[in-house]
């Protein structure tokens, strides 16, 4: 057993501009992001373990109202909700991932009863949904996804689409989770609405194991945010992972490199968190800001949204 253990969690990366943020608003921001992060840690300081302590910390942010997952999801194009999530344990490399629900409460436990529980990784859709009754997963009905700010935005975005066909929108948010346990085990949660009027039926990176989402106790736990196309083709939790197996970086010249480096050449906007299988801590982005939070049992303790 080791007695270092930490959690990083954030809530999304993006176009947050200080100019439209309020002090009344940060603060709520970072009322949530606290209470996911206290979470966390408690479950890791009595002992838990990271699987517990990312699912405990998600679940948090998925019922907060102001982040994209659960219940604050963006509108797709048609005007409904897809959440897409994903878990990931570092043992043994074991995964659970769902995609396009609409009506599950919490997608990430979801996830996680998918990974313990069906013999697959992912399921989507009506499937997941059948699945998710199987295992006494909470529904809710589409007016518990409503919320004003998400509809005016979507409002907007369907605006810019009408006048502007070669449409490419930036309306990112996702939440998540990295943690290291007492016992030297990395996992790795993430969960989102996906982006504002993205195509019905449309999956980005956070559920896929690799991609958004990614743990090994070998090297690192990862979980991302940011434009997911550009995630998923640079398959950036895997890429940070390797580049520590194989190269012998460590985890920041990974996460630099990766961050500031290949997915800026690519154009992919956005930013991640990871915590090494030492306890060492990243949250490294590319945007204008990423709601983040980080707590370790060596003193670390940090709640930002700018850079
Ligand atoms: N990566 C998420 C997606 O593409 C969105 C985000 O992180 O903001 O679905």
């Amino acid at each position: 057993m080791t007695n270092n253990f930490s959690i990083a969690i954030h809530g999304g990366a993006g176009t947050i501009l200080r100019s439209t943020m309020t002090p009344e608003l940060q603060a709520q921001y970072e009322t949530g992001l606290e209470a996911a992060l206290d979470k966390g840690y408690k479950i890791l300081e009595a002992g838990g373990s990271s699987l517990e302590a990312v699912e405990g910390a998600v679940v948090i942010l998925e019922d907060f109202p102001l982040f994209n997952a659960g219940k604050g999801a963006v509108f797709n194009n048609v005007g409904g909700h897809e959440m897409d999530a994903s878990i990931m344990f570092g043992e043994g490399l074991e995964a659970g991932a769902v995609c396009g629900v609409s009506h599950i409460k919490n997608p990430v436990k979801l996830a996680r009863a998918i990974m313990e529980h069906s013999g697959h990784v992912i399921l989507c859709g009506e499937g997941a949904e059948q699945f998710a009754k199987l295992q006494n997963i909470t529904f809710e009905d589409d007016a518990y996804f409503y919320t004003e700010q998400r509809y005016k935005q979507w409002q907007e975005a369907l605006k810019e689409d009408k006048v502007q066909l070669d449409h490419s929108d930036k309306k990112f948010g996702t939440v998540g989770a990295v943690a290291l346990d007492k016992y030297g085990n990395l996992a790795a949660a993430t969960s989102t609405g996906g982006m504002t009027n993205k195509k019905f039926g449309r999956v980005g990176d956070s559920p896929i194991p690799g991609a958004g989402t990614y743990a090994n106790n070998n090297t690192c736990a990862v979980s991302c945010t940011g434009h997911g196309e550009l995630f998923i083709r640079s398959v950036v939790g895997y890429d940070i992972s390797c580049l520590i197996e194989y190269k012998g970086l460590s985890l920041k010249e990974a996460c630099d490199l990766v961050v500031y480096d290949k997915l800026v050449k690519m154009g992919g906007e956005g930013g991640l968190i990871a915590i090494d299988k030492h306890g060492n801590i990243e949250m490294p982005f590319n945007s204008e800001g990423m709601y983040r939070a980080c707590r370790s049992s060596n003193g670390r303790y940090e709640v930002k949204i700018y850079p």
